[in-house]
């Protein structure tokens, strides 16, 4: 096969290949739609039956979805009881950048809680975003002290997203905007390659985020000078995400009031 051939064959492959990326996510959001039809009529955790216009929880899992025990670090968010390095320092957040000031979430990734995110990000139950949404609006009210963000969901990289057919932290930002009419801004993008950091360590976790998010091009012409942002994510595990996050929105002039989510790991308790 001559050279000229062989390129036009690898242009019909690339053509192929493009056309399957396009079918399957077109199959990937049918996927999710159906998926999200078969969340159970009943409680989302232990299928007793509940009334179907109200949260998707029964009463006694939402009673086990347990919030960050106080004192809470007032930068982290998290139980003080792990002395930092220096007096007043906490261990989880001594180490973050600056550009990441604070950050808090609804309540610990563990039992229900821990079982929600996962059933929304990977069994697409996306209806849940409403009831987990709602319940971050307080922590997140706590990040903003009185002033109106816009509200940054971290993003996922194109082929995550068109393989799982939505981003969980897109949806929470958009069901916090319905309830405090603070707009949902797209203003960072998630690069390709890398490992995923969920199976990374602490450190590697830290060099493999700084170099994976960006702002998107023409994100920052969009934002007023210094204006507010709030990250918003599904869970923070040791906050690498969203210092990388803050110091990519840092670097671009906007005010970056920290990050909420809607869990949260700690040290001191099993993740589930
Ligand atoms: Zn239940
Ligand atoms: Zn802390």
């Amino acid at each position: 096969m001559g050279c000229r051939e062989r390129r036009r064959c690898a242009r019909l492959s690339l053509n192929g290949l493009a056309a399957c990326a396009d079918a399957f996510a077109g199959l990937s959001n049918c996927l999710v739609r159906f998926a999200d039809a078969l969340i159970p009529c009943g409680c989302a955790i232990c299928r007793t039956a509940i009334p179907a216009d109200g949260p998707p929880l029964c009463g006694l899992c939402a009673s086990r979805v347990a919030s960050v025990p106080t004192p809470w670090c007032p930068r982290c968010g998290l139980t003080r009881v792990i002395p930092g390095p220096a007096v007043g320092q906490c261990s989880e957040c001594h180490s973050w950048s600056p550009a990441l000031r604070r950050a808090a979430s609804a309540c610990l990734y563990v039992g229900p809680a821990a079982e929600l995110v996962r059933g929304f990000k990977y069994r697409a139950w996306t209806r849940l975003a409403e009831f987990m949404g709602d319940l971050m609006l307080a922590p997140a009210r706590r990040l903003v002290n009185g002033s109106v963000p816009e509200l940054v969901p971290v993003p996922l990289t194109k082929a995550k997203r068109r393989e799982r057919g939505f981003n969980q932290a897109e949806l929470l930002a958009q069901e916090m905007s319905r309830r405090s009419g603070w707009p949902v801004a797209l203003h960072l993008s998630r690069e390709r390659g890398g490992p995923p950091l969920a199976r990374l360590g602490r450190w590697d976790r830290a060099k493999v985020a700084r170099r994976a998010y960006s702002i998107r091009s023409g994100a920052a012409g969009l934002a007023g000078p210094r204006s507010a942002v709030l990250i918003v994510d599904d869970v923070i595990t040791t906050g690498a995400t969203g210092v990388a996050c803050a110091e990519a929105l840092d670097a671009v002039g906007l005010e970056c009031l920290g990050i909420v989510s809607f869990a949260r790991t700690s040290p001191l308790v099993g993740g589930g």
